[in-house]
């Protein structure tokens, strides 16, 4: 079967917009209890003729600093329970906070591959000084990207891709 890549990281960092931007026609929506946030969405990609099955990750949206850091939790355990590879999303406008130290933490002690992007880098010029910071996770790399503008993820997939 397919390899499995799912994208974890904070609520509003942009997880579904990259979901969406690289989803094929295929998206299919898994609900296990309602209002419960292990609700994931599917979808075929295919990048440079290797095909992978995607997973986003919390579609609910949480009310409360627990709440986000509960369902993050969830999240990274379901990345971890069922992905070949992680994408771990961080927000270069919001910087580093305490959350993602502490799914970076989750993600280096499961020995999954993980790639860390970097998204909303709309602009390499203005915000590429910002991405240095997130060295500090200690998980590898950060990569710049922006979903929205289809930046960067060329390079995010070939290091998704050299997981396989
Ligand atoms: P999620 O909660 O992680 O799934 O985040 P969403 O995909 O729902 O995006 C949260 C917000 O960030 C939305 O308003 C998006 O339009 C915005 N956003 C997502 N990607 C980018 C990006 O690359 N650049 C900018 N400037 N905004 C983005
Ligand atoms: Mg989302």
């Amino acid at each position: 079967s397919k390899p499995v890549v799912a994208i974890v990281g904070r609520p509003n960092v942009g997880k579904s917009t990259l979901f969406n931007a690289l989803a094929g026609e295929r998206i299919s929506i898994v609900k296990d209890t309602p209002g419960v946030t292990r609700d994931r969405i599917y979808a075929d990609v295919t990048w440079l003729k290797h095909e992978f099955t995607m997973i986003d990750t919390g579609g609910i949206e949480p009310e409360s600093k627990d709440i986000i850091i509960s369902q993050m939790r969830e999240q990274a355990q379901i990345a971890i329970d069922t992905a070949d590879v992680i994408i771990f999303m961080t927000d270069v406008r919001q910087g580093l906070v305490d959350a993602d130290a502490k799914v970076a933490d989750m993600l280096r002690r499961s020995k999954k591959p993980v790639v860390l992007v970097v998204n909303k880098v709309d602009s390499f010029e203005k915000y590429m000084a910002d991405v240095y910071e997130f060295y500090n996770l200690g998980i590898g790399d950060p990569i710049p990207i922006s979903s929205s503008s289809m930046l960067g993820l060329g390079d995010m997939l070939d290091q998704v891709i050299a997981h396989f």
